[in-house]
């Protein structure tokens, strides 16, 4: 295939056409018609993004925790691996949140420039009445995460932690009946989910015109009054790339090689070299799921993991572990509160350790899934959903790089646990 017909080359495509037609509209007085003809369909692909987000987390849950049925069978195994696999996702958000703090690439947008960002997608949060809302205690914060009407639940994007509960204590629910009784509920949501995720992959189909229209908009807005504003975006851009890229980074260099010093005599430049194909599959399909089969071959040939444990730590973790993803969103979520002066709370930044855990539980493992999960960490911290324009550009790239981080922290968790459970053979390189 040719390289332009790649989805990857084509959003960055539509990332650079859309600058470049954002810049010409401002200099030649074509910013009305990029206004009221080019912007919407940006808004579209958002609305697009946001109407998939309910059924992905529902159907992507409730198969993740019917898959876990195993665990009553395994529940030592299972007990550790979940036990892993929350403690690296918590972990790497506190990376994120470091690193984002720390760096402040937000704040690489002026004071003005952010004004006029946040003036742009006040409305969206005046709608949802978000304005008036108070930072809220803990203990209400989980009071509102229980619904009481599903119905009402599954209506508002912004009660998507709801959504989440509901889906697990319905995947707990179905666990719990003979499988008789639950297979056909089972095999809809399973069905659901494959659905879902084809729609996800349509509507990416779609990315690089969303991305051109949102570049544009963005750049209309904000070069309207003044060109050297669009180059302060692009800078604040690179530096979000950046703090992504060191907190992906640490996260490998601290965690995976803290864990394998603690938990395994294998050195982690030899498990690197042993999953080589993996990672780079990981890297360009931008999809843990899509990688599975290799992970699992490399993992259970090259690594030496049981075949017993590799094949239930590892499907488990593309489901629900995504220390990528989830490092990733809270990057991007502070980001884009600070681009938008917004200063975050201490309990905003406890509220994103949770729904990003959550979120990225929820997160299916096909590309793109990550910044539709965004939405719920968003949401939660009261920053209008909007804002996810200002990282979409580069969302693809930086797609490729989580993943890769998804991916190492599966087969990571499945050497710990084999080597745990003496069930870690010698390692094995072949051709390569
Ligand atoms: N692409 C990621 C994965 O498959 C999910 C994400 O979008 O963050 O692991």
């Amino acid at each position: 295939m040719q390289w332009y017909k790649k989805l990857h080359w084509q959003i960055i495509i539509g990332l650079i056409l859309g600058l470049a037609w954002g810049l010409i509209s401002s200099v030649s007085g074509l910013n009305g018609f990029t206004s009221e003809y080019i912007r919407p369909i940006g808004s579209i692909f958002i609305t697009l993004l946001k109407l998939i987000a309910v059924p992905l987390v529902l159907a992507s849950l409730v198969v993740g925790v019917t898959n876990l049925n195993d665990t009553t069978k395994l529940s030592r195994m299972g007990g550790k691996t979940i036990a892993l696999y929350m403690v690296t996702t918590v972990l790497a958000i506190i990376i994120g949140l470091s690193v984002v703090n720390l760096i402040q690439p937000g704040k690489a947008l002026p004071a003005e420039t952010q004004a006029t960002l946040m003036e742009s997608y006040r409305g969206n949060v005046a709608d949802r009445g978000a304005d008036t809302l108070e930072p809220e205690s803990l203990m209400n914060f989980i009071v509102r995460i229980v619904p009481a009407n599903a119905v009402e639940s599954f209506s508002d994007n912004s009660n998507m932690l709801q959504v989440v509960f509901i889906a697990i204590l319905l995947g707990i629910g179905l666990i719990h009946i003979p499988l008789q009784k639950g297979q056909a509920l089972i095999e809809v949501f399973d069905s659901l989910n494959e659905v879902v995720i084809k729609i996800v992959d349509l509507i990416m189909k779609i990315a690089p015109y969303g991305v051109f229209a949102l570049m544009a908009a963005v750049i209309v807005d904000l070069a309207g009054e003044d060109i050297s504003r669009a180059f302060q975006l692009l800078m604040a851009l690179g530096w979000y790339s950046v703090t992504l890229l060191l907190g992906l980074f640490l996260h490998v260099a601290l965690v995976y090689t803290s864990l394998f010093k603690m938990f395994s005599k294998m050195s982690i430049f030899d498990f690197f070299r042993a999953i080589r194909p993996a990672i780079l599959l990981g890297f360009s399909t931008s999809s843990s799921s899509a990688t599975l089969p290799v992970t699992l071959e490399r993992v259970k040939k090259n690594v030496g993991v049981d075949e017993e444990v590799a094949s239930f730590v590892l499907p488990i973790g593309a489901t629900i572990n995504m220390d990528g993803t989830s490092l990733y969103q809270a990057v991007a979520a502070v980001f884009i509160a600070q681009a938008l002066g917004m200063d975050l709370t201490f309990a905003q930044q406890l509220t994103i350790v949770l729904t990003a855990t959550l979120a990225s539980i929820g997160t299916a493992g096909v590309p793109g899934a990550g910044v539709i999960m965004l939405v719920i960490v968003l949401q939660a911290i009261q920053v209008p959903v909007e804002g996810i324009a200002l990282i979409l550009g580069v969302d693809r790239i930086l797609d490729m790089f989580r993943t890769i981080v998804n991916v190492t922290g599966d087969a990571a968790v499945s050497v710990v646990v084999a080597h745990s459970e003496g069930k870690l053979g010698p390692l094995h390189f072949d051709e390569e």
